[in-house]
This record gives C-alpha cells, sequence and structure tokens, in this order.
C-alpha cells in the first residue's frame, strides 16, 4: 500500500507564485507586443499614443498614464496624452518648461527615473500638476533617431514601489512610442510632399501622362484630361497605346518608342492644334543605382508659337521683297550713271564704290535673313538620301577660283568612300559655302585652306580649316548668333554675321553639330558633324 504523501504547502505556494509571475510575464510581453503591433501598423499617432498608455497601465498597477512631447521652438514639454488624470492636460495641452520637475531629471540623465513617494522630494513636482495631489512617479525618454523627443511616464496617486520588470516593459514601450513618432513625422512629412507634387502636376499647364515600365498609364494630369478630353479614371490602368489620344499623336508616340531613346517630336494634330512632345525615362533609385521605371510624357500645345513663327516669316518675307524692289532700282541707277560718266575723278569713283557696297550688303543681308528664316521654319526643308561626295566636288568648283583671285591655295582632304548622307543637299551646300567663304575672307593672300571630309560609322564630318587670323576664344563662345561679327575682325571684311548662325541652324536641322578650334593668329577650325543613322524628321 502506498501511503499518502502529506501536500507541501510550501511547494505549492512556490507553485503559485511561480505561475502568477510567468503569468505576469506574459502580459508585459503581450503589452509590448501590443504597442508594437499598432505602431507597425498605425499611421494614426492618436491610436498609437492611447494604445501605449492602455498598455502600460495594464502591467503597472498603477493610476495614470502620460505621454509630453518637446517643442524644440518653445523649449518647453508639452502634454499630448493622458489616461486616468483626475485634470484635463491635453485639450488645452499642459507645458512644462525643460528642465523642470522630475522630467528635467529624465530629459537631462536620457534615463528612467522613478520615485516611490514625491513627498520626499517637492522638486519633483511643477506647480501644474500639483493638484493632482501624485504620490509616486516613473517616466522614461523616448527617443527618435538618437534623440530624446518626449516622457513617458505613470503616476500612482497612492505610493507605489515599481520593480525592476515594470521599469523595462516602460522603457521598451516609450521606445516603441518614439519609433511610432518617428514614422508619423516621416509619414507626414512623405505625405505633404506627395500633395504638393500633386498640386504642381494638376495645375500646370502642360499636359503630363506617365506610364510605368510596361507602358500602362499611371497618371493623367488635368491639362492632359482636357486636351483629349479623356477622364483619368477611364485612363488609368490601361496600356498607353490603347487610350483615346488623336491619332497623329499616337503615331509619334509609337515612332518614339521604337527608338532606342524616346526623345522629343513636334506633331501637327488634324484639329489644327501643334504639339510639342517630350519624352523622359522615369529614374527610381534601388540599392543607390537609378532604374529605369517608367516613361513621362510632357505634351505643350504650342500652337501659338507656330503661329508667331508663321507671322514672322510672312512679315520678314514681305519686309525683304519691299526692300529688294528699291535696291534693284538704286542698283540699276547706280550702273546708269557710271555708264554716262565720261571722265570720272578718283572722288566721284571712290563715292560711287561706297553706295555699290552698301548696295550689295543690303542685299547679303536681305538674302541671308531670308534663309535664315525659311531654315528655322522648316519651309523649304527636306531629308533625302544624297551623294555627299558630288556636293564636295561642286563646292571645290565653285570656290576655286574666287581663292585663286587671292593666290590663297586649297587643299583637299577627302576620304576615297563616304556614305550616303540622308539631309537636304541645298542647305547643307549653303552651309559650306558659307565655311568656304569665311575662311577666304579671314585669311590673307597666299594662305592656306583645307577641306577635310570624312566618316566613322556613326557620323560623317566636313571641315574647311585656314590658317587666317583666328579667333579670340571670347569671341568663339558668340560666333554663332545671329548678326554677331568678332571684333577684330568687323572693321576690315564685309559680312553680315548670319554667316555661322546659318551653320548652326543647318546642322541642328539635321540633328548634327558644328565646332570650332581656333586661335588667335594660328587660323581656325570648322567642323560640321552629321549623324548618320536615319533620322525621325
Ligand atoms: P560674317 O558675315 O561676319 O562673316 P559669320 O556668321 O559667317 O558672319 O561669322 C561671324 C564672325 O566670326 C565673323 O564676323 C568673324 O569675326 C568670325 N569668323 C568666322 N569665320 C572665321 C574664320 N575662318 N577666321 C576668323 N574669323 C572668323
Amino acid at each position: 500500500m502506498h501511503k499518502v504523501q502529506p501536500i507541501d504547502t510550501n511547494l505549492l505556494a512556490h507553485n503559485h507564485n511561480l505561475t502568477l509571475e510567468i503569468q505576469r510575464r506574459v502580459d508585459q510581453l503581450s503589452a509590448i507586443n501590443t504597442v508594437a503591433a499598432v505602431v507597425s501598423q498605425s499611421l494614426d499617432l492618436n491610436v498609437t499614443l492611447q494604445t501605449a498608455l492602455d498598455a502600460v497601465l495594464s502591467v503597472i498597477d498603477v493610476e495614470a498614464s502620460g505621454i509630453s512631447l518637446i517643442d524644440e521652438q518653445t523649449n518647453e514639454l508639452v502634454m499630448r496624452a493622458q489616461r486616468g488624470w483626475k485634470n484635463d492636460f491635453v485639450t488645452t495641452p499642459m507645458r512644462i518648461p525643460m528642465g523642470h520637475g522630475m522630467s528635467g531629471y529624465v530629459i537631462a540623465a536620457n534615463e528612467v527615473i522613478v520615485t516611490s513617494d514625491v513627498s520626499k522630494d517637492p522638486r519633483l513636482i511643477v506647480p501644474a500638476v500639483g493638484e493632482e495631489n501624485i504620490q509616486a512617479m516613473a517616466m522614461a525618454p523616448m527617443h527618435a533617431r538618437g534623440k530624446v523627443i518626449g516622457i513617458l511616464s505613470v503616476l500612482s496617486y497612492e505610493p507605489y514601489v515599481f520593480d525592476e520588470q515594470e521599469i523595462a516593459v516602460l522603457r521598451a514601450i516609450a521606445d516603441q512610442v518614439g519609433l511610432a513618432l518617428d514614422n508619423a513625422r516621416l509619414y507626414e512629412a512623405t505625405r505633404s510632399q506627395q500633395s504638393r507634387l500633386h498640386t504642381v502636376l494638376q495645375s500646370t499647364a502642360d499636359a503630363i501622362i506617365s506610364t510605368d515600365a510596361q507602358g500602362t498609364v499611371n497618371l493623367i494630369n488635368q491639362a492632359a484630361e482636357r486636351l483629349f478630353d479623356l477622364r483619368s479614371n477611364q485612363v488609368i490602368g490601361q496600356p498607353l497605346f490603347t487610350i483615346a489620344l488623336p491619332i497623329e499623336l499616337r503615331d509619334g508616340l509609337a515612332e518614339a518608342f521604337a527608338a532606342d531613346m524616346p526623345g522629343g517630336f513636334d506633331v501637327l494634330l488634324s484639329s489644327g492644334r501643334f504639339l510639342s512632345a517630350v519624352i523622359s525615362p522615369v529614374l527610381v533609385a534601388f540599392d543607390g543605382t537609378p532604374q529605369q521605371n517608367g516613361w513621362v510624357i510632357v505634351l505643350q500645345d504650342i500652337s501659338h508659337i507656330k503661329e508667331a513663327e508663321r507671322a514672322r516669316l510672312q512679315f520678314i518675307q514681305t519686309a525683304a521683297h519691299d526692300l529688294r524692289n528699291p535696291l534693284g532700282v538704286t542698283l540699276s541707277a547706280l550702273t546708269m550713271l557710271q555708264r554716262s560718266w565720261k571722265e570720272p575723278t578718283a572722288t566721284d569713283r571712290e563715292v560711287f564704290s561706297i553706295a555699290m557696297r552698301g548696295v550689295n550688303r543690303m542685299q547679303d543681308l536681305i538674302d541671308d535673313l531670308l534663309h535664315l528664316e525659311k531654315l528655322e521654319s522648316g519651309v523649304d526643308f527636306a531629308l533625302i538620301p544624297f551623294d555627299i561626295g558630288e556636293l564636295l566636288q561642286n563646292a571645290v568648283q565653285d570656290f576655286g577660283p574666287t581663292l585663286e583671285q587671292r593666290n590663297q591655295q586649297f587643299l583637299l582632304q577627302i576620304a576615297p568612300l563616304l556614305p550616303m548622307v540622308t539631309g537636304d543637299a541645298r542647305w547643307l551646300s549653303r552651309a559650306l559655302a558659307n565655311l568656304l567663304s569665311n575662311a577666304h575672307k579671314y585669311t590673307p593672300d597666299g594662305g592656306l585652306i583645307t577641306l577635310y571630309a570624312y566618316a566613322d560609322d556613326e557620323s560623317l564630318t566636313v571641315a574647311v580649316q585656314d590658317n587666317g587670323a583666328g579667333i579670340p576664344p571670347d569671341a568663339q563662345a558668340r560666333l554663332f548668333e545671329r548678326f554677331y561679327r568678332a571684333r577684330h575682325t568687323e572693321n576690315q571684311v564685309k559680312g553680315t554675321g548670319l554667316g555661322l548662325a546659318i551653320v548652326k541652324s543647318v546642322m541642328e536641322k539635321h540633328h548634327g553639330r558644328i565646332e570650332v578650334q581656333s586661335a588667335p593668329g594660328e587660323g581656325s577650325l570648322f567642323k560640321m558633324i552629321l549623324p548618320l543613322q536615319p533620322l525621325d524628321v
């Protein structure tokens, strides 16, 4: 027979205490977890603060808890949330000057501070909370980005001794609240930035449509909705090429996207509107490296600019025409005068040649101006494949005699096999003539002028070099402006200041560029560089 063992009451009591202790620990952990879960899920700061206040009170057996934040502008600690207090310190927030009361010690020490009996040190209580009759308090600093930003406090209206675990729980929850406050601040900053961007996008006059990397529309602003009579809710989420854009624009976009790196283009819609489209990649940084994440298309209605351009061209053409007539009359009158002269004096001849030079200069100016206007407005310009070799030959034939007149040597450095060029041969030949004419004008008698032509896989270069006057560096930056003439040559050589502006414009129309290398006294080298890949004009 077994003897019934007497119950060990000590052991039972010990077990019971242990169970209670474990339960307490579980409760503490679950309080911290609750706050952590709320912090990670809710961006509503009030919910987080109230959860934290409830959580500390559920595991620390005192009556009240509170959260105060540092206001850096006024240097005060401001009560933001409370639970269980006798008075309301939040509706009209209680403000404690920094450095006062127990909170002052907590912030200075950056540590949890507890007191089980405040009456032992009246300095701990600030006058503002005097009426509360607090007996015991524990306060933990809250951190964000390594800085103390406020205080989480618990308080008791009876003397109370806080144990170590309670202090640890208070500290842990204070840290969670600090994190929540930081998240809320970041969220608020991002949200206000987002809303600012949204306002800018919506209020801009340009139409904007953006897509993701797959070409699905993810944004369309009000200007685009108005311009194309679209509704954003019908368009967002749809592939770009299925939305009801004008056919000419859709074709332009399709062509641009078919290229390696879409850029911009102008398009005339059947409605008569002119649009300028610019397509840019949306770059997003992943791990510090920018990656393309979609496209943004900005469309500007440039109808008024095109109209102004047309009006300007018309005005210049009319003005040129009106000027040409009296010039022609003056020229024939001068010629008749010359013929009727029996014995002109040296002064007569001098006056006559001044008048002739003036008329010729005026004629050149009108011609150049008309050329430039025509070119820039795109009238009379077409890109067609042609043989550049023939163009160079013609230039050599035309200029050879001119150079000979001043004993200038003409050297040709033309590669034997040059590719076909897609461009406007007439304009390119005019541009080359301008360069050769300048080389001739700004190089003394007996000088050397070299014409180069060579190509690589990507581009064809036609260059003109002389060993003449050269151009000072400050003038080089302005050479291609309309009517600019460098001071050192201005008075000695006749010109309109439009020749290089025409060359630059011709190059731009061909998506090419013009480059200059020069130094005073060492001659000049002008290079016209034309891309060889198919052009999309
Ligand atoms: P211009 O009718 O005056 O020649 P351009 O536009 O052709 O007008 O040239 C602008 C200015 O650039 C000229 O006035 C001249 O000062 C300078 N320039 C152009 N080509 C040369 C060159 N080959 N050598 C020296 N100066 C030059």
